[in-house]
């Protein structure tokens, strides 16, 4: 198996992002959220499972007082017509009047996205600000504002930097593309 290349279960992989590039674009952000908040006491929701360890590579380098929890959507079988019913679950702080900040690790659809954003609205916070690691700008199909992305790429299977392929990658630090076989 080439250097670059790993085996996820049945899956091969290979690296597409190196961590020093996800690095960078970590630090960029927290660059400028720390010129952004200032004064605006925000609190970010890492949104679980996959966007943990950018919450961390990010929370660390902001330098505003700022708080951070974390939030999961929990998928189950409603007894409407659309079928399964997503629901943000987590939500203990009072987020009235508060600076959201959404960590998310990566857009595809932007369904899900779209998901959060209607269920927090609810807690009627002052404002709702969106980070996400990656972008799948081609595969985007709902309308959402994304104020701070990390990368934009390609309409492909990722894993590794918290994304998984069934529970597993998660832990690696670089991010790599599904190697499609012949
Ligand atoms: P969306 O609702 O925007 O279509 O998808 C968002 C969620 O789908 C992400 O939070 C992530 O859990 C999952 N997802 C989307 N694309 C990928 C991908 O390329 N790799 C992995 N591992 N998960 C993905």
């Amino acid at each position: 198996m080439p250097k670059n290349q790993i085996k996820v279960l049945d899956l091969t992989f290979e690296t597409s992002i190196p961590e020093a590039t996800i690095q960078a674009e970590v630090k960029r952000i927290a660059d400028e959220m720390n010129r952004d908040l200032v004064d605006k006491n925000p609190i970010f929701l890492g949104i679980l499972n996959g966007a943990f360890m950018f919450a961390s590579d990010l929370f660390k380098q902001i330098t505003v007082p700022c708080q951070i929890t974390f939030l999961k959507l929990a998928s189950y079988e409603g007894t409407t017509t659309t079928g399964t019913v997503k629901q943000l679950i987590g939500i203990n702080q009072e987020l009235k009047d508060r600076v959201v900040i959404v960590l998310e690790d990566i857009v595809d659809t932007g369904i899900t996205l779209d998901t959060i954003i209607r269920q927090l609205s609810g807690y009627q916070p002052k404002e709702i600000i969106v980070a996400t690691m990656l972008h799948k700008p081609d595969a985007t199909k709902m309308k959402v504002t994304l104020d701070y992305v990390g990368l934009e790429i390609p309409n492909d299977f990722v894993l590794g930097y918290g994304l998984d392929y069934n529970g597993y990658g998660r832990n690696l630090p670089e991010i790599y593309t599904l190697v499609e076989e012949e």
